[in-house]
């Protein structure tokens, strides 16, 4: 591993300083993921600054919604009762990640800049777009079943690997970052880019951008009804699959109001605004439901590895809607209502 110097940041002001003068330097949360990086010789920075101590509360937000501080650790933000009751698919999906031991060690603003788990990105041997630019892709003629199917490019076909943003993006989350430039706020939506010709960087936070917390709006009939579910090889630990977050609310007959996002099938979380709108105001309906689904996933572009991703992220949708919707018809094996 190359020698580095350490700093434990007194401050964000002082994170944000030090980390934006030196073009080596980065910021360490939990350090999680850029620990393995650093073993693995992924990537060699002169300088740590750790935040992990900074911005450690979960309280209310000035507009009654929850602020998750983001040196918050996973199983703290997970435990929380104001999560638990308010958001339940933002702490199931926490705790569908990783371990206890790295739940606890890892911090909320961390998780959501973890890099992509793409084992040509973990091989410094192996080129890689996203580790060096222009070095091509074999995951696209190699080992892909991990990886994404839709928001692809030539480039780069990395699926995102947290469970965490999943949820934050059926939430309507927001992130706070500070940064060289000022505050700002970010949709959880805006945080992430596609990888287009340059996959190297996964979000649009500048260099020596801090995320200092994570807001939720206020609890509503509809998050307190959210879940999150997950497909993976492995119950006990494992990336997921496939992975869904989702919300439905019902008046009468009618959808009054859903939400759904999906991870594991693309380079970042991935809203289903499409399904949404065709879901919204309809009938309370598997098919529906169905129909909606694969009309989002027509662009999938999958690999020949990954092609049952689109199949499984619509029978997840499918099958959470369903089940939050109190539906008795459920999808069966082929994912058609019975
Ligand atoms: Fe690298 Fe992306 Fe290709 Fe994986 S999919 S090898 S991360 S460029």
């Amino acid at each position: 591993m190359k020698p580095f110097d350490y700093t434990r940041a007194g401050s964000a002001a002082d994170a944000v300083a030090l980390v934006s003068a030196d073009p080596d330097a980065m910021f360490l949360g939990g350090g999680t993921n850029v620990v393995d990086h650093l073993r693995l010789g992924l990537f060699g920075p002169g300088h740590l600054v750790d935040v992990s101590a900074l911005h450690t509360g979960v309280e209310p937000a000035p507009d009654g919604g929850l602020r998750l501080g983001a040196g918050v650790t996973n199983s703290e933000a997970a435990a929380s009762p104001l999560v638990r009751t308010g958001y339940p698919a933002v702490s199931q999906a926490l705790l569908s990640g990783a371990s206890g031991q790295l739940r606890n060690m890892a911090t909320v603003g961390g998780n959501l800049l973890q890099r992509t788990r793409c084992r040509y990105f973990q091989d410094p041997a192996k080129p890689c777009n996203k580790r060096r630019p222009g070095s091509g892709c074999p995951a696209r003629a190699g080992i892909s079943r991990d990886l994404a199917i839709i928001g692809t490019s030539p480039s780069c076909i990395a699926s995102h690997p947290s469970d965490f943003a999943v949820a934050l993006a059926a939430m309507d989350a927001v992130v706070l970052t500070r940064g060289p430039g000022g505050d700002r706020r970010l949709p959880l939506d805006e945080l992430y880019r596609l990888p287009g010709d340059d996959p190297s960087r996964d979000t649009v936070l500048e260099h020596g951008e801090l995320i200092v917390a994570i807001e939720l709006p206020p609890p509503t009939d509809l998050t307190r009804g959210s879940r999150y579910r997950k497909a993976r090889d492995r119950a006990s630990f494992a990336f997921a699959l496939g992975a869904v977050a989702g919300a439905i609310l019902v008046r009468g007959d009618a959808v009054a109001d859903v939400r759904l996002a999906f991870g594991a099938i693309a380079p970042r979380p991935w809203r289903a605004r499409s399904a949404e709108r065709a879901i919204l105001g309809g009938q309370v309906d598997a098919a529906a439901f169905r129909r909606a689904l694969e009309a989002e996933f027509a662009e999938a572009t999958p690999t020949q590895e990954n092609a049952f991703k689109r199949t499984l992220a619509v029978r997840m949708g499918v099958g959470l809607l369903s089940e939050l919707a109190g539906l008795d018809t459920h999808v069966d094996r082929a994912g058609q209502p019975r």
